[in-house]
This record gives structure tokens, sequence and C-alpha cells, in this order.
């Protein structure tokens, strides 16, 4: 029987000390840390090395809310002790994991200064002394604070790294991607190892900030939000609600870019609500409509048409919440369907290519390909999923499916 949620790593049980099993995965692994022992501290490494072998203890939607039915005070103790575990071991698999990258991306500066970012997040989790007191809480959430900050830029530091080996490969390869940005990253080879690993990264990178987050807020219960929310997580969320905030943000990004915005409509139950964490439901939508809304108005920008609305349609299934989005944006080329699903994949411009080491690059309506493959991840971090289906030509729909039983546990990559 698995062992699962807070109570699993904060009892008694000694997690085994590094159960090193001499495979080639180790070895390579061992390599790859004796690559670090020239900057760090050799007990550091050492300690990393063996927490890079311990399990990750995932937990649920459903195990969050139960655990979130005790006395707050006992809620607190118990999370921060269970962080106090768990995230070191999540952050020496990330370490383990960035130094190991196929195609040298390990060697990339960026990826070695989000490696750095990891290893000072596990020291100083290492270094700070069990949690027993209010006032040790405390301290410790002030610490889990500063580590999500440094964290903030992992991903377009990871991008700005993985674009920077496709455009020296396709260079090497012979492929001259151009001089103009415009869709420039679209002709670069797809790299199938690299397009998983930042599946499984990306997907840690949302358990790991999902616990933080959720320390954090209830530590925090402030009254902006209300006695409905489990400290992300808002009980009676609203997918009406939600969607037309999302609506409303993708809109305005539209309208600063094209000077104008189609339609959204939206179709469901005003007064259904279930037990989600509205921040990634808003994510999501946010990027799916923007999606759509690109294409309608790239379609419809020399036409004397009105554009034809996006339709917004919430279905409450028994198992299931499922949101579709369908726009008339004249849909997708089926040669270019599976290619959606890689990060980088886009075909507007990129402003990947104008950030530089530690700036992100702006907010904009497309261009950095990630919308689709990281709402894909969101919705499977909590058993959903996501489909987009395209009629080439006319149009396409987006499916996301949110588990609203909240029971699957989540992936640990
Ligand atoms: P980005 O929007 O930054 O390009 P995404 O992952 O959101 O990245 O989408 C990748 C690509 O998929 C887009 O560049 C576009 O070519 C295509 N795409 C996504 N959604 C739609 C849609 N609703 N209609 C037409 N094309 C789409
Ligand atoms: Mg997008």
């Amino acid at each position: 029987q698995q062992r699962r949620g807070y109570a699993a790593a904060t009892d008694a049980t000694p997690a085994p000390a590094g159960k090193v099993d001499p495979s080639s995965a180790a070895a390579a692994s061992r390599r790859a840390m004796s690559a670090l022992a020239d900057k760090y501290d050799r007990t550091l490494v050492e300690n990393i090395y063996r927490s890079s072998f311990k399990n990750q203890t995932g937990v649920s939607l459903k195990y969050m809310l139960d655990f979130g039915s005790q006395p707050i005070h006992r809620q607190l103790m118990v999370s921060a002790q269970f962080l106090h575990k768990e995230l070191p071991v999540r952050f020496a698999h990330r370490v383990a994991e960035l130094e190991n990258l196929p195609l040298g991306l390990s060697s990339k500066a960026q990826v070695q200064t989000v490696r750095d970012w990891y290893v000072e997040s596990y020291d100083e989790l290492l270094k700070f002394p069990t949690v027993k007191t209010n006032e040790d809480e405390e301290k410790f959430t002030e610490l889990i604070k500063r580590i999500m900050e440094r964290h903030a830029n992992v991903v377009p530091m990871i991008a700005r790294g993985v674009l920077e080996l496709k455009m020296e490969m396709a260079e090497k390869g012979g492929t001259r991607p151009g001089t103009g940005k415009k869709g420039l990253v679209a002709q670069i080879n797809d790299l199938p190892e690299i397009q998983q690993f930042l599946d499984g990264f990306y997907m840690s990178r949302i358990g790991i900030r999902m616990l933080i987050g959720q320390h954090v807020a209830l530590h925090e219960k402030d009254d902006t939000r209300g006695e409905d929310y489990i400290g992300l997580i808002h009980t009676k969320m609203s997918p009406l609600r939600v969607a037309r905030d999302a609506i409303d943000d993708a809109r305005s990004i539209c309208m600063r870019q094209y000077g104008d915005a189609p339609e959204v409509e939206v179709f469901g139950d005003e007064s259904f609500t279930f037990a989600y964490e509205p921040g990634h439901l808003h994510q999501m939508l946010f990027e799916l409509v923007k999606n759509s809304l690109r294409a309608v108005s790239d379609k419809y920008a020399d036409s004397d048409d009105d554009p034809p609305p996006i339709r917004l349609v919430i279905a409450e299934g028994a198992e299931d919440v499922t949101i579709k989005i369908s726009d008339e944006g004249g849909g997708i080329r089926r040669s270019g369907l599976q290619r959606i699903w890689t990060y980088l994949y886009t075909t507007a411009d990129s402003p990947l290519l104008e950030m530089d080491e530690h700036t992100p690059g702006p907010v904009v309506l497309a261009g950095y390909g990630y919308g689709l493959p990281l709402s894909r991840l969101y919705a499977r971090y909590f058993g959903g999923d996501l489909q987009v289906i395209s009629m080439d030509g006319y149009g396409t729909d987006a499916y996301l499916h949110l588990n609203r039983l909240g029971n699957v546990q989540e992936p640990l990559p």
C-alpha cells in the first residue's frame, strides 16, 4: 500500500537513505553530480545526490480539501513539516535532471542558472531547522515564499535555453531559418527528447508551485479570498465566472495588439460550482481564448464582414466538467496539428528572441508557443486533459476536461 499525502512524509518512518542502484542511470547521475562538485560544497552535492533517489510524495485535490477540515494551526504545522521534507526531494530530482539533459542542453547558460536556483533552494531548505513552533512555521513560510520568487522566471529561462539549442542545431544541420523573425521557430525541427524533458520538468514545477502556493495561502488566509477557500482551492468555484474573467483579460490583450477583439459568447449554468483551483482554470482558459481571438482576428483582418463570435460552452458531467472553446478562425492544418503540442511551436513572432538573460519577455497574444502544451499540463495535473480538434479552413474546437472528483494523485515526473 502506497503512503500518500502530507502524513506520509511527516510520519516517523524514515525515507530510505538513498536507495542507490547500480544501474547506468545512477552512474549517469553520479557523473552529473561530479560536475556540480566543481561549484558547490561536497556535502551539499552528496546530499542532493542522495535526495534525488528518494521517492516524491504526491497529493491530490481531494487530499488538500480533506486536509483543510482540520484546525488551521495544525494544518500549517503539518503542511510546513511535510514541505520541509518533500521540497528538497523534488528539487534534488530537478537538479539531477537538469544536469543530465540530452543534446548538450545542460551546458546552456540559462539551464545552469535555473539549476543553480534549485541547488540554492535545496540548500536553504536543508539548513532550515526542524519546524516545531508557530514561530518556526512563520519563518518557514517566509523562506518558501522567497524560493517561489527566485523560481518565478524558470519557464522563459528554460525556453530561451531550448531556443538557442534549437537554433544552433538548425544552423549546423544547414537549415537557414532566414532573417525574418516570422515563423522562424516553426521552421526548426522538433526534438522529441527535449519535448519529453520539458513536459516532465514543467509538470513538476506546477506541482511544486501548487504545494508552496497552497501553504502560503493557508497561512495568509485573507479577506480577499472568502470562507469558501481552502488555501488556493475554491470549494465553490464558478467556471462561468472564471471564464468571464479570462475572456476579459484575453480580449484586452487582443485589443491592444489588433485594435479590436472578436466577441466571445458564453454558455453555461450561472449557479454551477465545483471545487477547483481558479488560478489554474483562469490560466488555461486565458490561453485558449487568446488562441481563438488571434485566429479569428487574423482571418478577418482584411474582411468587411464582422468576425464570427467565439463560443465557450461549459458542460457539467458526473465525473468531468468540460469546457469547449469553438472558433471560426480557419483551423489548423493537419500537418501542423501534431506540432501544436510541442513547446516553442508557434506561428507568431517569438518574443523570446528579444529576451536577455535576466528579463522575461513581454505579455503578448501569442508567440511563446507554450500556451497549449502548458495548458494541457495544468489540466492533467488535477486529472483532466485538453484536446484540440481542427477543421482546416473553418475553425478549431478546444475541449478542456476537468476532473471534478479531484481524487487523482498529481503526476510525479
Ligand atoms: P502561441 O499561441 O504562443 O503560438 P500556442 O501553444 O498557444 O502558442 O499555440 C501554438 C500554435 O497553434 C499557434 O501559433 C497557432 O499556429 C496554432 N493554434 C492554436 N490555437 C489555434 C486556433 N484556435 N486556431 C488556429 N490556430 C491555432
Ligand atoms: Mg497561444
